[in-house]
């Protein structure tokens, strides 16, 4: 007999598997991590296959240097699912499976660690001394409390905290949880079902088992989350797993308490990037293992092994976080739906405005649809949008006099209003008022931002990071009357400062949430009604309760129904009802203010009476006539190069490729990105659609081999299946 052949998945850019002399290794070790040599490293890889023979000639073969039997195989389905994903994005299945290990498990000669907690609770001893803490120390008597209610993760604590809790813990006072047991439940248990959930769990309930795909569109409060607990407690119930998934970090701590505080005596894990990789492989091990029974994530989640998976629930399932943008560029949704489909399990997308993409599904039979109406709470309804004219009602400093006025009648009577703008920074330029010289940045193809930094004011990029002072005179006319242009998160800081001085204003944006902890400290501030006005782009718009909000102002909205990509307006769509959805959460009525120079433009009219599927049908009308997705299928070869001719020249020559394929899509000309340059390098795409997927998928499994062919020097090049920026 001769020496089996281990055939091994790198994380290398060939899209091809290695071979190694394997004398030991057995079909059980079938998607077991292994250590190879590879070159002069040492590599860690996955055992996809087992052969008797190779195609190298056998003394070119090296020996497999160690098989990881420690750890479980990877399950065939993951595998199976990593081959799916490699050959629908044309990507290397050696990286596909590294990009779905977590990072303490790819990287080779890693000792294995004692992973650090996800969570930490009270001890019976912590509860003992928590309960006797003088009422002076008052930050020990906050954090006590919070720990009283239940588990908290590492993202709900700031740093102050976390010296807390490391000094607990050496006291014994409390005690590692690497996953999340709520240390008590819901109390009043949960609430009866409205009417229109029942009928909703009826027919989710309905389909034997097997596969079977739903989208629940339901407007913003209208209790899908509720659903998706009782569909979860069904597979719970049944001795199986689920896995959620959540757009994003930030939202992952208010859904993993409800979770947790729902299923207080099963293992619930959270995955997510920010996880230290001994968390992340401690989470990982328990799903592989089969410990954990809800796995809570995101988008990176959708490839936890999960042996008893029953159930996938993606929530907020038109959210373009799911798409990832670099490397593998996937979309979590589609893998999602993949996956329940390969393992027999329902799979359950969530949203109040649902992707284009999947309302067409619906309409198609595909997925069945269900439908939540009408807000969950007795006497919450939804709230007024009222459209403002702002070529009548002229905004000064980006602020009409209605909602001035509306800002005003909530601070006297006490409740919280959210200024909604998608602008960080002061301004989105600095304008020369002598000869309308703007700012750009030198090594993109951008204007430089103008934010406020220690009283000064500093220029930035967006794209590359650059940082500039700004300057005394215009560089093209020495005009010294530079004026800031347009408005941004600071600057609406500033002007509702000036008009309500008495008001406590917050702003949530990238540059203030971006520290750990910080959004979760933030939303706890305006829980506690500590802040009147927030001032917020997207990041506060998805998902968040704030029961005390009555108003959302909109400013400089109109901006996405200029861009000239044709998915900006289903964007600002979604998320125009999703800010507008944070108002009036409770018994407070909202209402919803627009500034707007477009009040007849269908999208706003369409908001305004709360229309999704109206909105849908005219928007996929549009797409169906220009030939757009979801009705064509997209690929985009993206090029990258400090020499425009250089990706040029490659994007050409990879066109004609292409043309010698003689196929049934259509290849356009190479053009320059929407972002056309960044930090000096000039991006060009070429892009390809087909009528009917299957003829995207073979050509550009026929194609990609050539790609790999083709001269690409100082050339970095991609393959981005359904692209969603362009
Ligand atoms: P969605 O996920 O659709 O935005 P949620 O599930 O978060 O909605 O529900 C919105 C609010 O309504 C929450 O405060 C939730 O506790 C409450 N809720 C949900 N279902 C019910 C119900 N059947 N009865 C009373 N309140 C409910
Ligand atoms: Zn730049």
């Amino acid at each position: 007999m001769s020496t089996p052949i281990a055939r091994v998945a790198l994380d290398t850019p060939l899209n091809r598997l290695f071979d190694y002399l394997a004398a030991d290794a057995t079909p059980a070790d079938i998607g077991r991590r292994v250590e190879v040599p590879f070159g002069t490293r040492h590599r860690i890889g996955v055992l996809v296959e087992l052969a008797d023979q190779s195609e190298q000639p056998a003394g070119n073969l090296k020996a497999v240097r160690a098989i990881d039997r420690a750890t479980p195989p990877l399950p065939d389905e993951l595998l199976h699912l990593a081959r799916l994903a490699a050959g629908y994005y044309q990507h290397p299945l050696g990286a596909v499976l590294a990009s779905l290990l977590p990072p303490a498990l790819r990287r080779s000669g890693a000792g294995i660690r004692v992973p650090a907690a996800t969570a930490w609770r009270l001890t019976e001893l912590g509860r003992d001394q928590c309960a006797r803490l003088p009422a002076r120390a008052q930050a020990q008597l906050a954090l006590a409390d919070r720990f009283g209610a239940g588990a908290l993760t590492r993202d709900q604590l700031d740093p102050r905290d976390l010296v807390r809790v490391r000094d607990w813990l050496r006291q014994g006072w409390l005690e590692a949880v690497t996953t999340t047991r709520a240390s008590h439940g819901d109390e009043a248990g949960p609430p009866a079902l409205t009417g229109e959930q029942q009928a909703v769990l009826a027919e989710l309930r309905e389909p034997p088992p097997g596969f079977s795909a739903f989208l629940l569109h339901g407007v913003t409060g209208s209790g899908k989350t509720e659903v998706y607990l009782r569909r979860v407690a069904d597979v719970l119930e049944q001795g199986r797993q689920a896995l959620v998934l959540v757009p994003e970090i930030h939202l992952t701590p208010q859904l993993t308490e409800r979770f947790a505080r729902r299923f207080p005596d099963r293992l619930l894990i959270g995955l997510h990037s920010n996880l230290a990789d001994g968390e992340r492989r401690a989470a990982w091990l328990d799903a592989l293992e089969g410990r954990a029974d809800i796995v809570l994530g995101t988008r990176l989640a959708v490839f936890t092994p999960l042996p008893r998976l029953g159930l996938i629930v993606v929530d907020e399932e038109h959210d373009g976080a799911y798409k990832q943008m670099e490397g593998m560029r996937y979309s979590a949704r589609d893998v999602a739906v993949w996956r329940a489909r390969e393992r027999g399990v329902p799979i359950l997308l969530g949203s109040a405005t649902p992707s284009l993409e999947s309302w067409r599904n619906a309409g198609t039979g595909r997925y069945r649809l269900l439908r939540l109406n009408e807000r969950a709470h007795a006497d919450a309804s939804l709230p007024e949008i009222r459209l403002i004219d702002s070529r009548a009602d002229r905004p000064r400093q980006g602020l009409t006099a209605t909602l001035l006025a509306g800002l005003r009648a909530r601070l006297e009577r006490g409740e919280q209003s959210l200024i909604f703008i998608n602008r960080r920074g002061y301004a989105p330029t600095l304008l020369c008022n002598g000869c309308g010289h703007v700012f750009a940045c030198p090594r993109c193809s951008a204007h430089l931002v103008l934010h406020r930094e220690r009283g000064g004011y500093r220029l930035v990029c967006h794209h590359c990071g650059l940082t500039a002072r700004p300057p005394e005179a215009c560089p093209e006319c020495g005009n010294l009357d530079l004026r800031p242009a347009g408005q941004g998160t600071q600057r609406v800081e500033e002007t509702l400062a000036e008009h309500f001085p008495d008001a406590r204003v917050l702003r949530i944006d990238r540059d203030t949430a971006a520290r750990k902890g910080a959004f979760a400290a933030m939303r706890e501030r305006v829980e506690a009604r500590e802040v009147d006005i927030l001032v917020g782009t997207q990041i506060v718009a998805k998902g968040h309760d704030f029961p005390h909000l009555t108003l959302v102002g909109v400013i400089g909205a109109d901006q996405a129904l200029v861009s000239p990509d044709f998915r900006a307006t289903e964007r600002l769509f979604a998320q125009l009802m999703q800010v507008a959805g944070r108002a009036g959460r409770a018994e407070h009525a909202g209402e919803v203010l627009i500034q707007t120079a477009y009040p007849g433009h269908p999208l706003y009219q369409a908001l305004r009476r709360h229309d999704y599927p109206g909105f849908a049908e005219a928007a996929l009308r549009e797409r169906q006539g220009a030939g757009f997705p979801p009705f064509t299928s997209q690929a985009l070869l993206r090029a990258e190069a400090r020499e425009e001719d250089r990706a040029l020249g490659f994007l050409t020559a990879a066109r004609e490729a292409g043309l010698g394929l003689d196929r049934n899509v259509l290849l356009f000309d190479p053009v320059a990105a929407l972002m056309a340059r960044v930090a000096h390098q000039h991006r060009l795409q070429l892009l390809i659609q087909a009528d009917h997927r299957r003829n995207l998928r073979e050509f550009l499994r026929d194609w990609r081999p050539l790609l790999e062919t083709l001269p690409a020097r100082g050339v970095r090049w991609s393959l981005d299946v359904d692209p969603t920026d362009y």
